[in-house]
């Protein structure tokens, strides 16, 4: 497109050939459409797919109730309040965003990481919680091979998952093919480093301390009751294509 053509249109908008001082109500109308825009491209907090007390007792109804409605709630909101200033990245799918994080504006950087990398992160986190799910498929065969053995495996997860200093978590990722756990600080996703998550863990305090306090071993202990293993397969065979 004409070079003089994008520029009208991102000074003036759809009126750029109305002159180049647009009246009142061009002004009026422009604000009510950068609202509109906002609001149809605006992030939203996903539904839970299950009641706040499903994973019980592995992780108790109060603490989904307000990880999901209040922690999780915040990141959505605070990603939607830092990208206000540039509508256009809100376009964006929020895993595009925390992907190239070098492409987003510098005063928004950090929030978006944070709070971009919090909506992600969770999002997927709901999505491979269920209870009495056994590990199977795929991702079973190709954990068996990677770490001798699913009680290997858990055995390095749970050690990696609390040796974690502070907030973060803890991820199964491919990496070029290959299955690794790594941790990571604050809502940092492996994605920004071209890592595919399998499975996570939030190990932030605010995900287990109601009913663990300061025992994140034994929420680790939890956690691996209550794993979608349909879903990690899913995710696995997905990251593999
Ligand atoms: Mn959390």
């Amino acid at each position: 497109m004409a070079e003089w053509l994008l520029h009208a249109a991102r000074t003036r908008g759809p009126h750029g050939h109305l002159g180049s001082i647009p009246s009142p109500g061009v002004f009026l109308y422009q604000k009510t459409y950068k609202k509109l825009f906002l609001w149809v491209f605006m992030f939203t907090l996903p539904k839970l797919p299950y009641a706040f007390d499903a994973l019980e007792p592995f992780i108790d109804a109060k603490t989904m109730e307000i990880h999901h409605g209040r922690h999780h709630q915040g990141y959505v909101d605070k990603l939607n309040k830092a990208l206000e200033k540039y509508p256009k990245l809100q376009k964006n799918f929020a895993e595009d965003l925390i992907k190239s994080l070098d492409v987003v504006p510098e005063d928004i950087r950090t929030a978006v990481r944070n709070n971009g990398g919090g909506h992600v992160n969770h999002s997927f986190f709901w999505l491979i919680l269920k209870k009495g799910v056994e590990p199977k498929g795929e991702i079973l065969k190709a954990i068996n091979k990677k770490f001798k053995g699913i009680d290997n495996f858990k055995e390095e997860f749970k050690n990696k998952a609390t040796g974690l200093f502070g907030s973060g978590w803890c991820w199964l990722i491919l990496n070029n093919g290959e299955l690794e756990i790594m941790t990571m600080p604050n809502q940092d996703n492996p994605i920004s480093q071209n890592k595919t998550p399998i499975l996570g863990i939030d190990v932030w305090e605010h995900a287990y301390y109601l009913k663990y306090q300061n025992r994140r071993p034994e929420y680790v202990d939890a956690f691996f009751n209550i794993i979608n293993w349909e879903q990690v397969n899913e995710n696995y065979l997905k990251a593999r294509k």
